[in-house]
């Protein structure tokens, strides 16, 4: 047999990264020769890393926080996804060796929303909460699923009206600080701020939910993020972790590799029943 191809993420930290588990699982179910490994690199030492990785043989890789923007300037070529979005988290090789930045999270986003959960988008009212990388990666593919109003809100309202004014050709957006949602409600509520990975919930008004809210955050973690214990807390109809959107982005990226698409729902009902996800 010839030797596996080699994929793998990188990112600073790393060693928490469930990639290396997800496409293990992926590479197994469809019997692709490939190994795939987790990569501490610094900032200073990214583009000579990447360089290196693919210079030695490396077929793709994953790219997670800090490097998710600086490592466009390490490939020949970006997909519109990426210049959409300003931040990628895939590189592909082509056979002629030329990379090329991709950005599967707003896919991955989009097919656990409306694959797995099967919540409906369209015509509904977002909110989207944050105006960093994750939730510029996931503004346009939300709004391809037409919603009749996108709200991003941000703790610095000022950051969220500059993303909201790059997206209005795309559809009805807006932004907003937490405040001034007081008395809206919304039917989808996606978190995509940090608050989570500081044990913390975004300081929403009251109004913003209504019975049939749907809440999903970005962030993963045990049983309940902040977010997802508040939602439930003040009356969501339901409330949902990023872990599938996570094995979806990875779905994505593995068919970007391999051009197979693997079968995820065994392999989310696998990381889910795993006590410390
Ligand atoms: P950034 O650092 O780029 O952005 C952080 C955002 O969070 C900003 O909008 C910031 O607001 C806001 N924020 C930070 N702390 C708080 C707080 N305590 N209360 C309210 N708002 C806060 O981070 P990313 O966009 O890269 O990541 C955001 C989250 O998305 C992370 O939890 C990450 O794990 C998750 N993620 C999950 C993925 C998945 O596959 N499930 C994929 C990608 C990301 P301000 O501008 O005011 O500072």
């Amino acid at each position: 047999m010839p030797a596996p191809d080699r994929y793998a993420v990188i990112g600073h930290p790393i060693a928490h990264s469930r990639s290396p588990q997800i496409q293990a699982l992926f590479a197994h179910q469809t019997q692709q020769n490939m190994i795939y490994d987790a990569i501490d690199v610094a900032a200073e030492k990214l583009a000579a890393q990447v360089a290196d990785f693919f210079a030695s043989g490396g077929r793709g890789l994953n790219v997670t926080v800090p490097h998710k923007e600086a490592v466009i300037a390490c490939c020949a070529s970006v997909s519109a996804r990426v210049r959409i979005a300003g931040a990628a988290n895939t590189i592909v090789r082509a056979p002629t060796g030329e990379l090329t930045a991709d950005n599967t999270d707003g896919a991955g986003l989009v097919r656990d929303l409306t694959h797995n959960l099967r919540i409906v988008v369209q015509a509904r009212r977002v909110l989207l909460l944050g105006a960093g990388g994750a939730a510029r990666g996931v503004l346009a593919p939300l709004l391809e699923l037409m919603p009749r109003e996108l709200v991003i809100a941000n703790r610095n309202a000022e950051r969220a009206h500059a993303l909201a004014s790059a997206f209005t050709a795309l559809g009805t957006v807006r932004g907003s600080g937490f405040a001034q949602l007081a008395g809206t409600h919304f039917d989808l509520i996606v978190n995509a701020t940090a608050a989570s990975l500081q044990g913390e919930a975004p300081p929403l008004p009251p109004g913003v939910l209504g019975a049939g809210t749907v809440c999903y955050d970005l962030f993963y973690a045990g049983d309940a993020t902040r977010f997802t214990h508040w939602a439930l807390e003040h009356g969501a109809a339901q409330a949902h972790m990023g872990l599938g959107m996570l094995v979806e982005q990875a779905a994505e990226s593995f068919y970007l590799w391999r051009g197979v698409r693997p079968d995820t729902a065994p392999v989310l009902a696998a990381l889910a029943a795993q006590p410390s996800h």
